[in-house]
């Protein structure tokens, strides 16, 4: 039986793909890939539709919308209002990319935090999951999630996640699934793999997060979904389970989570 795959996260809207982006998809459906979901982060505000875009041209690929903590700084008032709008839309199935990122700090900290609590607020009202992105603000993330989410019960996708085991614990237990991608591959991520060990298989998503950071042995180029098998192969050798197992329980737990 062929392998079914979803990358429940990447970037197909990013103009690294201009040049070729029909070829990028169709490698990725030969390579097994049912189903993308093209994040709508964008270049920020007052943008909002990369992803929809892309749902709207191809019946195989799913978006989310919202505003990137990169890209904070840039929400409005119109912002909030719009994608309120645009979550009644058939094929957004979650909202996101939102969080913090402290390390590269493009938008102030403050604003961060606000414009992540709104989305928080948008996406309940919507009774849609959330996209996590964190990066060096991990204690804040957690801290934002419990009070402000986890009473929705609506649950969520830690993205890429970049954290240890004791991490990934705190967001199960608030009802979080955990997405890894590329840098699981990488032989210096040990906490990452112990995590991805650790994590119960009714929690389990995968994502190429592409165009960045591709998985080993295509470290180092463009990523794009084709490569998510790369991922779900590194996690089979994680749990000591097959590559079709991997397969199977990931699109199970997306569908479950994101097409309910
Ligand atoms: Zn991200
Ligand atoms: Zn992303």
């Amino acid at each position: 039986m062929a392998l079914k795959l979803i990358d429940s996260h990447c970037h197909v809207d990013s103009e690294q793909f201009d040049p070729d982006r029909d070829a990028v998809i169709e490698r990725a459906l030969a390579a097994g890939v049912e189903h993308m979901v093209a994040i709508g982060s964008g270049d920020g505000p007052p943008a909002l539709e990369a992803g929809i875009r892309l749902a709207d041209r191809y019946p195989f690929i799913y978006a989310t919308i919202g505003v990137h903590p990169h890209d904070a700084s840039k929400a409005t008032a119109e912002t909030y209002k719009r994608l309120t709008e645009l979550t009644a839309h058939p094929k957004v199935v979650a909202i996101g990319e939102m969080g913090l990122d402290f390390h590269y700090d493009h938008s102030p900290r403050d604003v961060q935090r606000d414009v992540f609590v709104e989305q928080m607020r948008i996406a309940r009202d919507a009774r849609k999951p959330i996209v996590i992105h964190t990066r060096t603000a991990w204690p804040e993330t957690i801290a934002l999630l419990r009070e402000h989410w986890a009473p929705s019960k609506l649950g969520g996708i830690l993205h890429c996640f970049s954290e240890g085991p004791r991490e990934a614990e705190e967001a199960l237990a608030i009802g979080f699934h955990i997405s890894f991608a590329g840098i699981v591959t990488f032989p210096k991520a040990t906490a990452i793999q112990e995590a991805a060990r650790i994590t119960p298989s009714d929690r389990l998503l995968i994502e190429t997060d592409a165009p960045f950071l591709a998985p080993v042995p295509k470290r180092g180029k463009r990523n794009e979904p084709a490569f998510v098998v790369e991922t779900a192969r590194k996690l089979a050798e994680l749990r000591g389970v097959t590559l079709e197992e991997i397969a199977e329980t990931t699109a199970a737990n997306w569908r479950r989570l994101c097409l309910r």
